[in-house]
């Protein structure tokens, strides 16, 4: 079966076929480092990542380049450093804005387990480029110098709006967010002039005034730099393909006189949250950051592919609740697998091997990245096993790795605190989950089996695992020198002191357990108990 893409340029599904099959080359807009990433724009994060994994397996990672550039020079990121550092020289200001924000973005993106893409080039690292295209179009007569500024020239350009399939007057309107001096409201900005304390580079066209480039020619700059004058595929949100798409077609083609600039233009649906457009002022937005604070990113990343990318998703608490739900089921299986309580006939002991995805997985993927389908195979999979048929396992880890839905660590993870039962109190296990997952986060890459069995056995616990994948606390009889033991003897003696109106030691031992995250609960009378407050 062939790869099938829906284009957004002649609106339908087509064969894929690159331009040079030992160069598939993929460019996708990547963020404005203004402000932290968002649920909507964790969308094409993901779907081009899948994009990406699907094209390295059917060409070769070593014949696949995909380029997603960072917009570090904008208007909104001057007006968020002026709003953050009123007192800092505005480019000090703006450089902190971005390099956090940039920070940020990459924690993110690796936490929704997207791989970096081959190339991730910065704007304003490629100014130069972009005063070299607008030479170009100016030499092409498709850009004209007026008031300091440089402006594309619409008019008479057959093919503009195919892309966004829109009529002249939708794109009069569309275009009118833009204020420049224009010698027709439908140009649009290619360089502008900065104000004193910009950003400024020695403007083209010798125009006197410093300038900064337009946001649409950066992206026709780094693509031509990093793949070439035409391309194979070129994606992003919905929302840009008019203007920022249309404009950037235009003026690759101008510049280079190309009937195209990429082959395939995808574009993924529109993310709303609880059934609502995301917006600060409906206290809807959420950053992918505070998810994370309370959600595996596999967990983030399945909810999203449960939905086809071309189609709008609505975001729900209650959808990442069941793809976390989900997920914890699988790992159960492949820990078993890798803490070695599931053996498998003929393979590795304590292991898994990757295994090459199977072909229903692949097929599903081929058909416009359909990956709801590829779910509903990773569920039949599962079925099988809990059938009986337990030597799948490894295959669906495989296939779940594929997607980015799982690691060896990510499913040890869900494995272990997922499912916390046996003779502990509810308290007792969360607090073996939270010490353990510390140690998890300080040891990230280094943190194996025995680490984990030895750090329960420190709190004063014991884990055992079924077959399974679920795993059941129980305390040890003998916890002498453990954190449970330790948290028992100072509950105990505040009790005591409380007893004798030792009020002073009471409060210093609270305070002492406060330190552990431990608050103790004041009974009347019989054996004191605590809660976990951290
Ligand atoms: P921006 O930083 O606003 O340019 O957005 C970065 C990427 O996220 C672009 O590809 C946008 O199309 C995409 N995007 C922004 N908001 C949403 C949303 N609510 N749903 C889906 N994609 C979005
Ligand atoms: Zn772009």
């Amino acid at each position: 079966m062939e790869l099938k893409l829906y284009n957004t340029l002649t609106r339908t599904k087509e064969a894929f076929r690159p331009l040079d099959p030992a160069r598939v080359r993929m460019y996708v807009c990547g963020p404005t480092v203004y402000d932290f990433a968002h649920i909507g724009n964790a969308r094409p994060l993901i779907v081009f990542d899948v994009l990406f994994r699907l094209l390295c397996h059917l060409y070769g990672t070593k014949h696949v380049r995909y380029v997603r550039n960072i917009t570090d020079v904008d208007d909104k990121i001057n007006m968020r450093a002026l709003e953050e550092y009123p007192k800092l020289p505005l480019n000090k200001a703006i450089r902190k804005i971005t390099i956090k924000t940039e920070a940020q973005f990459h924690k993110d993106v690796a936490a929704l387990r997207c791989l970096r893409p081959t190339v991730e080039p910065r704007a304003t690292m490629h100014i130069k480029e972009m005063k070299s295209l607008i030479g170009l179009l100016i030499k092409a007569k498709r850009a004209y110098v007026f008031k300091s500024h440089v402006l594309f020239k619409v008019k008479g350009l057959r093919g503009y709006g195919k892309l966004s399939h829109r009529t002249l007057s939708e794109m009069r309107k569309g275009a009118r967010g833009e204020v420049a001096p224009k010698r027709n409201p439908m140009d649009f900005v290619l360089w502008k002039p900065s104000k004193v304390g910009e950003p400024a580079w020695p403007s083209p066209a010798r125009i006197k005034k410093q300038g900064r480039p337009g946001w649409h020619i950066e992206c026709s700059a780094m693509s031509w730099k990093y793949l070439g004058e035409t391309f194979d595929i070129h994606g992003g949100g919905i929302d840009l393909v008019f203007p920022h798409h249309e404009n950037e077609l235009a003026q690759s083609r101008c510049a280079f006189h190309t009937p195209i600039m990429a082959q395939v233009w995808m574009h993924n649906g529109f993310l709303q949250v609880e059934g609502e457009k995301m917006s600060k002022s409906l206290g809807n937005f959420v950053t992918i950051r505070e998810l994370l604070a309370d959600w595996p990113g596999p967990a983030i990343r399945l909810a999203m592919l449960m939905t086809h990318y071309t189609q709008p998703i609505n975001w729900t608490g209650q959808k990442l609740g069941e793809a976390h739900q989900e997920l914890h089921k699988w790992s159960a299986l492949y820990g078993a697998r890798f803490f070695g309580s599931l053996q498998v006939h003929g393979r590795k002991n304590g292991a898994i091997d990757l295994l090459p995805p199977s072909l229903e997985l692949v097929d599903a993927l081929r058909d416009d990245l359909n990956t709801p389908q590829a779910i509903h195979h990773l569920r039949q999979l599962f079925q099988k096993i809990e059938q009986g048929d337990i030597w799948l396992v490894d295959q669906h880890y495989s296939d779940a790795h594929y997607l980015g839905l799982t690691d060896q660590l990510t499913s040890q993870r869900y494995a272990l605190f997922g499912q916390a039962g046996g003779s502990v109190t509810p308290a007792v296990a969360a607090f073996a989950v939270k010490a353990v997952d510390k140690l998890r986060v300080r040891l990230i890459n280094s943190l194996s089996n025995r680490d984990i069995i030895k750090e329960i056995k420190n709190i004063g616990l014991d884990v055992a695992l079924d077959d399974r994948g679920y795993f059941s606390l129980s305390e040890r009889n003998d916890c002498t020198g453990t954190i449970l033991e330790k948290i028992r003897r100072l509950v105990e003696e505040r009790a005591q002191a409380r007893r004798n109106k030792d009020w002073t030691t009471a409060d210093r031992i609270r305070d002492e357990l406060a330190t552990l995250g431990i608050a103790p609960k004041d009974t009347a009378e019989g054996t004191p108990t605590w809660t976990i407050t951290r």
